[in-house]
């Protein structure tokens, strides 16, 4: 730092909890939060299955080379180029997996076959564990940790950033796994020959501090591969239309029970039909859009065949187009007594009846827009070569990014369906 101010950054490195090296592993290469639920899974590695730079990385052709704690190998089996790492889960050794790492780094350096390389070193950690941050061990281990920093700074080309950080801090005892400032924070050193880290504006400062999960993103960016986006984005790909089919499928359901035993199939093969249309206009979508913009936009046959839908269902369930036709009758049958005479309840009922075709391809328009995108997530051989990319896999998540164009497309769909029923009620008024 003092040597080469303008090359070099130390920042506070923040964690998030739970601090225990499997979960920190988690945040720092897939970027994202890790659950607490993860953490009774510490001592049980597991492979990692959300999306994550590693995998980034290896598809794309970089080459990953790993040394040190064998964490890393359950965590990301057979991702790496070469690999050398030791057993981790004996705290009280202080020295076995770094001096494994110093066998094989010299060797490792000088070769230039890889993008990405990973050294993990524990014996500070441990140290910790054993000895707490304040013992004679913990300096002696912790010199030896700026020597070999020292030797990397120096070998390393303009060509190469170096890292060096803490997954984690230790509280005053050397223990770690809570949210304690202590064991929250560590440090990052970077470090490279060719890059100028002052601050473009003179007048600002380096950022106070960074989180740990914005290592991800900024490991992406340098190296040129996608940001990875976890499983809980993922999982988000359908949030936007889950409660619309959450309310349109209790609907459903109240209009099945007020349809009656004769009508209930008529409601059923209604939703069939309805369903099969998503996935018709789904294909279409996919394989007439040229870009993500036109798939973003609502198609205009898709909101007729929606239109006609809505219409058949209001025969289908039993109506006829007259007023006069409606049992208005049967609708209170049963209310009278104890309801007090209040007409309210049944009135209800018989609106929702009679209109609910209407109501229910109305309140699930939103799917018009949504489902083709949903259902290119959950069939990616839909989306074919052509819009098959890392930014078509968010699914309805275009949308979010882009406000703009889900306004306009919720607006071009409501006004639609509604004109066309306008359209419609002023014929019906026209032929009366
Ligand atoms: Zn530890």
């Amino acid at each position: 730092m003092d040597a080469k101010p303008k090359e070099a950054m130390l920042v506070p490195f923040i964690a998030d909890a739970p601090t225990t090296t499997m979960q920190r592993l988690k945040g720092l290469t897939t970027g994202s939060l890790p659950t607490f639920i993860d953490a009774s899974q510490n001592f049980a590695s597991e492979e990692i299955s959300e999306d994550n730079i590693i995998d980034q990385l290896v598809k794309h052709q970089k080459q990953v080379i790993v040394l040190g704690d064998d964490t890393w190998n359950g965590l990301f089996p057979r991702r790496f180029k070469r690999s050398f790492l030791f057993p981790s889960f004996n705290v009280m050794d202080l020295h076995t997996v770094d001096n494994g790492i110093l066998q094989h780094l010299e060797e490792e350096l000088q070769k230039n076959d890889w993008n990405v390389m990973i050294s993990h070193f524990l014996g500070v950690d441990h140290c910790g564990h054993r000895y707490g941050p304040d013992h004679p061990e913990m300096t002696a281990k912790l010199s030896q940790m700026n020597d070999i920093i020292k030797n990397v700074a120096d070998r390393i080309g303009t060509d190469t950033l170096l890292l060096v950080f803490g997954d984690h801090g230790m509280t005053k005892t050397g223990d770690h796994g809570g949210d304690s400032q202590g064991e929250i924070t560590a440090a990052l050193f970077a470090y490279s020959p060719g890059l100028n880290m002052m601050p473009a504006n003179p007048n600002s400062i380096h950022p106070v501090q960074v989180s740990q999960v914005d290592i991800v993103p900024t490991l992406a960016l340098a190296l040129g591969v996608p940001i990875p986006y976890s499983n809980l984005v993922y999982g988000l790909a359908t949030a936007v239309s889950a409660p619309v089919v959450s309310i349109v499928t209790a609907l459903l359901v109240v209009l099945t029970m007020l349809a009656g035993d004769g009508l209930a199939p008529a409601v059923l093969v209604l939703v069939v039909t309805a369903t099969s249309c998503f996935m018709v206009q789904a294909v279409c979508s996919w394989m007439t859009a040229n870009d993500i913009e036109t798939l973003l936009k609502p198609s205009w046959t898709a909101l007729s065949v929606w239109f006609i839908l809505s219409v058949h269902g209001f025969y289908v369930t039993g109506h006829q187009p007259t007023f006069s036709s409606l049992h208005w009758s049967a609708a209170f049958v049963g209310f009278t007594g104890d309801w007090g005479g209040s007409n309210f309840f049944p009135a209800l009922l018989v609106g929702f009846n009679t209109f609910m075709a209407q109501i229910l391809f109305g309140l699930s328009l939103p799917l018009i827009v949504l489902a083709p995108l949903a259902i290119g997530v959950a069939f990616p051989r839909l989306r074919g070569n052509r819009l098959e990319s890392e930014e078509t896999s968010r699914g309805e998540f275009l949308l979010v990014d882009r406000p703009e164009k889900a306004k306009e497309a919720v607006l071009f769909t409501a006004g639609s369906y509604i004109l066309l029923h306008a359209a419609k009620c002023y014929k019906n008024n026209l032929s009366s």
